[in-house]
């Protein structure tokens, strides 16, 4: 670990800085409390040594894609918040229950299941699919509610609302408007879910004015991913 006065850290407090007024301004223009507002660092590709440099800077939560790679960083650093917010294969469900302490991605009842079966509290968003592309995951919106129901029932997950990625090339106001929508109905149900995961480095405005809690940042705070790792 560098100290912390090295170069990178200083770009990472920079990056930060910056990110923090633009979550500021965001929920300032939509008239929203920006306390109410929770930004992961979705970490993904970087070191390890980032999350520690991000940690030291005041950031707890975290997120990753790939079971392998957040399972390693956070057995490394087990104190910090790891959110799970990429595809999940059933065989890696019972890995990611065993570290994360939310999962931004279950999109099907099996993996609820597992997830539930390993015995842990785990908060949970439901993602919904805003382009009925079943590749990209996400529940489609017709078999959203008894996915709720079901996450709901279950005993050791917490169901705290939904989550959605824009379709690419979409218009971002439009898809998390869609997403909007139906997180609204879900919670005449389930009041208590709450939030909604929306918000990426390149739309994180347009997810605010639709009402997101959790944003979901990797680039603007890291820096650019190497593409073929997604
Ligand atoms: C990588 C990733 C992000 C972060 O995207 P940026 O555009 O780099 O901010 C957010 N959500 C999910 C599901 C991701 O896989």
């Amino acid at each position: 670990m560098d100290t912390p006065s090295d170069p990178r850290t200083e770009e990472l407090a920079g990056r930060l800085a910056s990110l923090r007024d633009r979550v500021a301004a965001a929920a300032a223009s939509a008239g929203r409390d920006p306390a109410a507002l929770t930004v992961i660092a979705v970490t993904k590709t970087f070191e390890l040594d980032d999350v520690r440099r991000l940690a030291a800077l005041g950031v707890r939560d975290m997120g990753e894609n790939r079971d392998q790679e957040a399972a390693a960083k956070a057995a490394a650093e087990p104190d910090l918040r790891w959110h799970f917010v990429g595809q999940l294969q059933r065989n890696k469900a019972r890995s990611v229950a065993g570290y994360a302490a939310v999962v931004h991605s279950v999109d099907r009842p099996a993996l609820a299941e597992v997830l539930d079966r390993a015995g842990r509290p785990l908060e949970v968003f439901v993602q919904v699919s805003l382009d009925e592309d079943p590749d990209r995951g996400g529940v489609a919106a017709a078999d959203l509610p008894a996915l709720a129901d079901h996450v709901a029932g279950c005993e050791h997950l917490r169901l705290r609302g939904l989550m959605g990625v824009p379709p690419l090339g979409s218009d971002p106001d439009r898809a998390y408007a869609d997403l909007a929508a139906l997180a609204e109905r879900v919670r005449r149900n389930h009041p208590g879910a709450d939030a909604l995961s929306a918000g990426m480095s390149a739309d994180l405005e347009a997810a605010v004015r639709a009402g997101a809690t959790h944003l979901r940042i990797g680039t603007a705070l890291l820096g650019r991913r190497p593409t073929f790792l997604g």
